[in-house]
């Protein structure tokens, strides 16, 4: 068997179309269109493109975007600093704002997350989002979670009373993710395992998996033998590999064999990635319509 594809490009372009609808919407009634403001700590080449991205998917939905640079040697206060005088309208109208991950190591990124006031927190990563998303009445959903569980919904697969097993179990997307999965209602109203680097027999649990979500940050963690026949593998990792002339990205999940054995399976890059995107967008939207 080989598996089918869930094409996350396709699917983050068709949800663009309905974003940019809603976006001359909101422009047609507020005279302003909806915008974004991001931080951008130090000089990572990964995170400038990731944010180079979310600029761009910006622009082709009708969002201003700002990307304000920072020196990797910030502190954490100017840091903090920084975002409350964005909040307070520093660099103009700011309905969603965005601090890029990671920040250097010697900067309290929760201290600086924190900063963000709860409703521009279009990442989902303030305790207030967190706890609301926990009870059960999201506002702003983590985006990568978010645009799991669209994938799921679109491509029809079933989630209620199936098994799903999350590898990962970070605050961004594993934890989430288990929260969105297992809630009550449409996409949810799944059995729930989160495992992660203390989880014994990792392989077996995921071979219990009618979904199974690698988000760990190592490649082929997830090889063929772990995957139940007929399951939907989700690949969110994204890992940069060298190899003989030149490095690629690759996910979590050992893509060429796995797909013999699971029914839906993402790819890395063109899964996972752009669904991110173009939830983060639509987070910018609700923000701006919260604050409208
Ligand atoms: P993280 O480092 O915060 O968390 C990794 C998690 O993996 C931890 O919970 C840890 O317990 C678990 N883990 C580590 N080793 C393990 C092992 N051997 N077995 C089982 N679990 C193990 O990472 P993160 O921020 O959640 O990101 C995870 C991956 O997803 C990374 O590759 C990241 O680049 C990628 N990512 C992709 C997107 C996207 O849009 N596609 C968004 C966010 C993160």
């Amino acid at each position: 068997m080989t598996a089918r594809l869930l094409d996350g490009r396709a699917l983050a372009r068709a949800i663009e179309n309905s974003l940019r609808d809603e976006a001359a919407t909101f422009t047609g009634m507020f005279h302003r269109r909806p915008r974004l403001v991001v931080v951008l700590v130090g000089d990572l080449a990964a995170s400038a493109s990731y944010v180079k991205g979310k600029q761009q998917a910006a622009e082709r939905v009708g969002v201003d975007s700002e990307v304000i640079r920072v020196a990797a040697a910030a502190t954490t206060d100017s840091l903090v600093t920084l975002v409350r005088a964005i909040a307070a309208g520093s660099h103009g109208p700011a309905d969603g704002i965005l601090v890029q991950l990671p920040l250097p190591e010697h900067v309290d990124a929760v201290a600086v997350l924190d900063a963000v006031p709860p409703e521009r927190d279009v990442d989902g990563f303030h305790p207030e989002n967190a706890g609301l998303l926990s009870q059960g009445r999201p506002r702003f959903i983590p985006c990568t979670a978010a645009g799991v569980q669209r994938m799921l919904l679109d491509a029809g697969i079933e989630t209620a009373g199936r098994h799903a097993v999350i590898v990962g179990r970070s605050d961004i997307v594993g934890k989430p993710l288990a929260l969105l999965l297992a809630a009550k209602g449409r996409g949810g109203d799944a059995t729930v395992t989160l495992c992660h680097s203390r989880s014994e027999d990792l392989a077996d649990h995921c071979r219990r998996a009618d979904i199974l979500v690698a988000a760990v940050g190592r490649p082929r963690l997830v090889t063929a033998d772990m995957v139940k026949p007929g399951a939907a593998v989700i690949d969110v990792g994204i890992n940069r590999i060298d190899e003989a002339g030149g490095s690629r990205l690759v996910g979590d999940v050992d893509f060429d064999a796995v797909k013999e054995v699971a029914e839906w399976i993402s790819p890395v890059p063109g899964g996972v990635g752009p669904l991110t995107v173009a939830m983060l967008l639509a987070n910018t939207l609700l923000a701006a319509e919260l604050r409208s």
